[in-house]
């Protein structure tokens, strides 16, 4: 068999057999191996190689070696290796560090809408937690004062930030209890999403494990697995309001896992833990000798009178790195506004924290512009509190959402307590769902409107999909009835 790479050994062995993707997947499911639909269309598309575990299933149900396709792989990779070299010959391949990192909030089912809109499709984009083209703007103030700030911030900052946005975040963490942090634990950057990809390259070695919950915001498993560590999926009780289930959690913890990570309130299902929550998480972290990393980047987008807590604050003796922004709170996720705060253990840290300052010189500095607002951000009026109380806006459409669903026959969801994401339930066997990325495709198909499903977010069976109720009442209830009369006759 020519071997150009394992896209093609895949698709000359299905086809060998007779096999699609589906039949790939059910022989797999038969053989008592699951194999998502999404990993698998990467495999065959060639975008993404398989770990050695699926190789292996994919080896068996194709009944060939699994060395056959790792020497597949390596064709691939090799391509062109000793040959002559000729111009616009080559393909550029990207590097193996990608192989199983997934990013499905923007993965294949949202390319598929970017398609059809450039086909002259109008798309109702209930994906992504954006929420300024949804008529969420700025609070005023804060626009103003980057203007009057701009000519300022021509320069790089220093590599942690500006002293004034780090005095505000460092007054913020006392305010939430956060013991012990000095302006030097203090780090801004571009989002809350630079520094999580940053922390997780300071602190991973090939094959250390990091407790990631299931479902999560997937850039937590996508940076886990692009810094060479492996992401353990801890489970989120759905029975129990979607908190963590600590049982879980202990049996997964190994000699390898280094850290836990939290991302409280929750995205995507809006679950806000109470003290007793982070009490279970914070004993295990410390019998486990666990470095605690928390995403609390909706932290003050919680409602009906839930208070959050920062788990650092009941950690002084753990070391802590607690994550926020303003992209959320202050509906400036273009402003790439974030930062992260180390506290408690510092001590036992040094070492790692060694690396993340390096990791931070070498990215020079955070978007000074999105610095200088920090501090008028973080105090004064807070205009979402606004929008989280009755007849406001985030609060009125999350009640909307979140009855609409409920009454849809075979729909079931949790009241979510904060943020902007709803996670809801579908009863699989009424509709016979075997795949949420195809529910997710046929959805968009038929009634232009574009869901995340569960899969994207780390989530093991394919029951859930996740709804962004950031547009107003009147678009979100013409949503909720199209996809009421989808499911009418929905069978998969
Ligand atoms: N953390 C969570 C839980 C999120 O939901 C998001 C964005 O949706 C981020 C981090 C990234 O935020 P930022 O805009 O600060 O990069």
């Amino acid at each position: 068999m020519e071997s150009t790479g394992l896209s093609d050994t895949l698709r000359q062995l299905m086809e060998a057999r007779g096999l699609t993707q589906a039949g790939l997947i059910q022989q797999a499911a038969a053989m008592g191996y699951s194999l998502g639909k999404s990993q698998v269309s990467q495999y065959v598309s060639g975008k993404v190689l398989p770990r050695r575990d699926a190789m292996e299933v994919l080896a068996q149900v194709l009944g060939v070696e699994a060395d056959v396709l790792a020497a597949a792989c390596e064709g691939g990779r090799d391509e062109g290796r000793g040959q002559e070299r000729t111009a616009g010959m080559g393909q550029i391949k990207k590097s193996r560090k990608l192989d199983n990192v997934l990013y499905d909030v923007r993965g294949p089912v949202v390319e598929e809408a970017e398609r059809m809109e450039r086909a002259g499709a109008s798309i109702l984009k209930l994906n992504i937690g954006n929420p300024a083209p949804f008529g969420f703007r700025a609070p005023d103030e804060v626009v103003f004062d980057m203007a009057d700030q701009l000519v300022d911030c021509e320069g790089y900052s220093s590599s942690k930030g500006l002293f004034s946005a780090r005095k505000a975040i460092m007054q913020y963490s006392q305010i939430k209890g956060i013991p012990s942090v000095t302006i030097d634990d203090v780090y801004t950057g571009n989002g809350v999403s630079e520094l999580i990809n940053l922390c997780m390259s300071a602190l991973l070695d090939s094959g250390d494990e990091v407790l990631v919950p299931s479902p999560d915001y997937p850039l937590w498993t996508a940076c886990v697995t692009l810094a060479g560590g492996t992401p353990v999926h801890y489970v989120c009780d759905e029975e129990a309001g979607w908190y963590p289930d600590m049982d879980d959690i202990r049996s997964k913890i190994t000699r390898r896992t280094k850290a836990l990570v939290i991302i409280n309130p929750n995205n995507p299902t809006g679950a806000v833990y109470p003290r007793e929550v982070l009490q279970q998480l914070v004993d295990i972290a410390r019998e486990f000798d666990l470095a605690v990393f928390s995403d609390e980047i909706y932290d003050r987008l919680c409602m009906d009178g839930c208070e959050h807590i920062s788990i650092a604050s009941m950690a002084p003796d753990l070391f802590c790195v607690t994550f926020s922004g303003l992209s959320k709170s202050h509906m400036v996720a273009g402003y790439r506004v974030g930062w992260m705060v180390l506290s408690g253990n510092k001590a036992r840290a040094r070492d790692y924290i060694l690396g993340l300052n390096m990791l931070c010189n070498m990215r020079m500095c955070s978007n000074v512009p999105g610095q200088s607002i920090v501090q008028t951000s973080l105090w004064g009026h807070q205009s979402v509190n606004d929008y989280i109380v009755p007849g406001g806006r985030i609060y009125d459409q999350r009640n909307f959402v979140y009855e609409a669903l409920n009454a849809i026959p075979g729909v079931s969801a949790v009241k979510p307590s904060a943020a902007f994401y709803i996670f809801p339930k579908l009863d699989v066997r009424r509709f016979n769902i075997t795949d949420d990325e195809r529910f997710a495709f046929d959805l968009l198909h038929e009634t232009k409107i574009l869901v995340v499903p569960g899969r994207g977010f780390n989530w093991a069976k394919p029951d859930h999909f996740r709804v962004v109720y950031l547009p107003r009442i009147e678009d979100l209830s013409v949503a909720v009835r199209k996809l009421e009369a989808f499911l009418a006759h929905y069978r998969q």
